[in-house]
């Protein structure tokens, strides 16, 4: 196992040492950034597991640094970091791609959670493809298509689709959704399952005749049953 490598790129001074001895102290390899630029400069040529982006930075923001690397096809996971009202930009930002979010103040256990949950790889799968109808994922290469045609997600979209995935037609509800794809125990108080519903759907339903995921009204989400011949 090699160690995880964070960016994190945090303007204020105190909250980028607390973060960076926090997750030191937890194993990982951390650097810093204290601006935009600088950040988007070393995301970009150097290898991260993980990137932590605070929304407001001087300069180049936070979300204009995620818009860029997601432009570039970089499909490093991000986490944003918040300040409390900023619900607008939350939104933007994983509709932009971002994995995941927290709100400052937070404790630091609670962003070692995220970083798990976001660099946690299937492994142990006994199973390697999961496929509905012409769509498949494969959990090894992380390789996602349909009608042979390569689908690009992000960690969260793909952690969404392989729990859609693995119990077809099967309605998941949000709070299922919830626990399962981002971990919260909590209602975290925002559409959050809907817009990455949509994001999915965009990319996977898209111009395709035929919809695979499936609202149920009032109760959820589902990915369509193969037909009992296949
Ligand atoms: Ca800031």
């Amino acid at each position: 196992m090699h160690p995880v490598k964070i960016l994190v790129v945090e303007d204020e001074k105190k909250i980028a040492s607390f973060v960076r001895k926090g997750l030191e102290a937890q194993g990982f390899v951390v650097d810093v950034a204290h601006d935009g630029d600088a950040g988007l400069t070393l995301a970009t040529t150097r290898p991260y597991d993980v990137a932590i982006l605070d929304i407001m930075l001087p300069g180049r923001d936070g979300l204009s640094v995620l818009r860029t690397l997601r432009e570039r096809k970089q499909p490093l996971p991000v986490i944003l970091l918040t300040a409390r009202g900023e619900l607008n930009e939350r939104l933007e930002g994983l509709n932009l791609g971002a994995d995941d979010y927290l709100t400052k103040p937070f404790h630091i256990e609670e962003l070692v959670a995220r970083l798990h949950a976001v660099t946690r790889r299937a492994t142990g799968q006994s199973q390697s493809i999961l496929a509905v109808a012409d769509l498949t994922m494969n959990l090894l290469t992380r390789e996602v298509s349909r009608a042979g045609q390569p689908i690009e997600l992000t960690t969260r979209e793909f952690s969404l689709l392989e729990h859609l995935l693995r119990s077809p037609g099967r309605v998941l509800t949000r709070v299922e959704i919830t626990e399962r794809v981002w971990e919260y125990h909590f209602d975290p108080g925002t559409n959050l399952v809907d817009v990455y519903i949509q994001r999915l759907r965009k990319k996977v339903d898209g111009e395709f005749a035929e919809k695979l995921i499936e609202t149920v009204r009032g109760v959820g989400y589902r990915i369509r049953a193969n037909p009992k011949s296949e």
